[in-house]
């Protein structure tokens, strides 16, 4: 492949950044300088540098984002910004997608990657991948309510959910909502929102808090991505 495709393919800048790269002379490929970002070279065999750091080949890059409200868990939409449109021009790849998916109007924690079979692991019904929520429910719901979650439920349209956990953190008297935290082991179409409707009540606000073996990082904001770890990719597979 062409070796300016390859170092913007390694994350290693934007295409204009890895042609003046290039240009400048920061760039070897087998102990040679490269002259021309349309050398080709072999990414898995040729031995290229970035001044003396070796660019290594990478094929699957994992990320954790803490998606927020507003933004849409696609590749690309004509209308709605998606969580793809966050990625900064140096780590967008065309083949990363989100795993999964969360509402328009949910935030929180969502893995990215262009590993196909990693994410058919974590999304087949098989697997029951663990999430963790945390919704703001309209009125006080009570701990024999969300209790009843345990036995499972089937929905009005005949959809059956499996059982799932719920505890309930705190009522807050003066605005009249509960938050609840909700551990549920399957990803079933608006699940918490359904699971909350069979109560007569509403969610209001929704959070995943985690996402199997991965928890949403403190202090990653609302919009903001990272890479994932080793530590945390080892414990995910
Ligand atoms: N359940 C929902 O209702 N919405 C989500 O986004 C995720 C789980």
């Amino acid at each position: 492949m062409r070796i300016d495709k390859f170092l913007h393919a390694m994350r290693i800048g934007t295409r204009t950044q890895v042609r003046r790269l290039i240009k400048d002379g920061h760039i070897s490929a087998n102990g040679e300088r490269v002259l021309s970002g349309k050398q080709q070279v072999n990414p898995v065999n040729d031995a290229v540098f970035l001044d003396d750091e070796q660019v290594r080949y990478q094929q699957y890059f994992y990320y954790v984002m803490n998606k927020p409200v507003g933004a849409i868990t696609a590749t690309t939409d004509a209308t709605d910004k998606t969580v793809l449109d966050l990625f900064n021009k140096t780590d967008y790849r065309d083949d990363l997608f989100p795993v999964g998916r969360l509402d328009k109007d949910t935030e929180g924690i969502l893995l990215i990657t262009n590993d196909g079979g990693l994410s058919h692991a974590l999304v087949s019904p098989a697997h029951h991948v663990t999430k963790v929520y945390e919704a703001e429910v309209t009125g006080e719901i009570t701990a024999d309510q969300v209790a009843g979650f345990n036995d499972g439920l089937t929905l009005k349209d005949g959809t059956e959910l499996q059982p799932a956990q719920a505890e309930i953190v705190a009522f807050h008297e003066i605005e009249n909502f509960t938050t609840i935290r909700m551990m549920i082991h399957e990803g079933k179409y608006h699940q918490v929102k359904r699971m909350i409707g069979t109560l007569g009540e509403r969610v209001v606000q929704l959070k995943r808090i985690k996402f199997g073996s991965l928890t949403l990082p403190v202090g990653l904001l609302a919009g903001n991505y990272r890479a994932l770890t080793d530590d945390e990719l080892v414990a995910l597979k």
